[in-house]
């Protein structure tokens, strides 16, 4: 698809042409990878994080979030919960930290994870930047996808929107690493961010296409009252912001028919009903939280994180009414890997 053809895509404002947008893709979707949602049940680890993302709520210099990590049996139980229930995957997401502490938790609770669901659960990470030889552990020991967001493919914008120590490149080199290793991996951008333009979000596709990546977790920027972006917060625009974001979701999945693509939380933040305006403007994955509600206030990253006191099981029955209300199906005890995967290994 030419850059061009992208940018008049996502400028479109007319509600039939954006109507006629979706539906393209939705027929795109259906005929590559069908309408089966796979279920990755998320599991917020810790909101302790090394680092200060400039957009963030639970950046390290936000001093008002109470800091937790869940325990070992807390992980497990989640982990258990979700094979139990039927849900393929799941995904194990945290602030970063990179000490020996933090990596060797995690190589624990894979060990045991497989143990305890016969190695049935697909397992992606989302801890963000590792060393090549604690994602080559990791994946030894059983994790098989592994999301790590490039957050704007311009190197730019990037360094406006992070301190001076955090570095593009240093993130380009995560998702290259992860490839090599044959980790499922995926990435993505948020929507909405401050400087960003359509040429911006077009060039990220671009750059999804030439790293040939096989999912895209993305979604909108929701400013956070606890950081630098705070005064965007009053006067934010949930309304543009959903549709921008639903508008990349269906260019990606025109550009890139077999990719998955998640329907991430964000959407829902910003309608009751976004998620499954994402699932039909293309997207195939959705990503329900299953962290032990007392945690779940604790990890907001943006301004009206739904379902903060909605527990698991609630989620579940919620969800499936809301999948099954759009004529889908869910691909319960299926892994639902990425086609994209499965192609470009064959
Ligand atoms: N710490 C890891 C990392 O950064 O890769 C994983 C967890 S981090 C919380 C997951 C994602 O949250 C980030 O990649 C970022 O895109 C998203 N995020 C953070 N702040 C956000 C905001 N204000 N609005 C929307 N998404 C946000
Ligand atoms: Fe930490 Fe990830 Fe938030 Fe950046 S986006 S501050 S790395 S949790």
């Amino acid at each position: 698809m030419k850059t061009q053809d992208m940018i008049s895509m996502l400028n479109l404002k007319d509600p039939d042409e954006l109507d006629l947008l979706f539906k393209q893709a939705y027929a795109v979707k259906k005929h590559t990878v069908g309408t089966n949602v796979y279920f990755r049940g998320i599991i917020e680890l810790s909101n302790i994080c090394t680092k200060n993302c400039f957009y963030c709520g639970i950046r390290k210099g936000n001093t008002e979030v109470q800091r937790y990590m869940m325990t070992f049996e807390e992980v497990i139980e989640a982990a258990v919960w979700s094979h139990e229930q039927g849900y393929g995957s799941i995904v194990i997401q945290s602030g970063e930290r990179s000490d020996a502490e933090f990596t060797g938790f995690i190589s624990s609770l894979l060990k045991e994870i497989q143990i305890r669901t016969n190695g049935e659960l697909g397992i992606t990470l989302s801890l963000g930047e590792q060393t090549e030889d604690t994602y080559r552990q990791w994946f030894e020991l059983g994790a098989h996808r592994y999301l790590i967001r490039i957050e704007t493919s311009n190197p730019i914008l990037y360094h406006t929107l992070h301190p001076a120590d955090h570095s593009w490149s240093k993130r380009i080199e995560c998702i290259r690493t992860l490839k090599r290793l044959a980790y499922q991996t995926g990435t993505g951008v948020m929507i909405g961010l401050p400087g960003q333009t359509v040429e911006h979000l077009a060039e990220d596709i671009q750059f999804f296409m030439d790293e040939d990546i096989d999912m895209i977790g993305m979604g909108p920027f929701i400013p956070h009252h606890g950081t630098p972006y705070h005064n965007l917060v009053n006067g934010f625009d949930g309304e543009a912001a959903l549709e921008r974001a639903l508008k990349m979701i269906a260019v990606c999945r025109i550009a890139m028919p077999d990719i998955n693509i998640a329907s991430t939380t964000a959407l829902q933040a910003l309608n009751p009903t976004g998620r499954e305006m994402g699932l039909l403007a293309g997207a195939n994955i959705i990503m329900p939280n299953i962290t032990d509600t007392k945690y779940r206030a604790s990890y907001t990253l943006y301004e009206g994180k739904p379902c903060l006191d909605e527990n698991a099981s609630q989620c579940i029955g919620c969800l499936e009414n809301r999948i099954t209300s759009i004529g889908e199906s869910i691909g319960y005890r299926q892994w639902g890997d990425s086609l994209h995967y499965v192609n470009r290994k064959s």
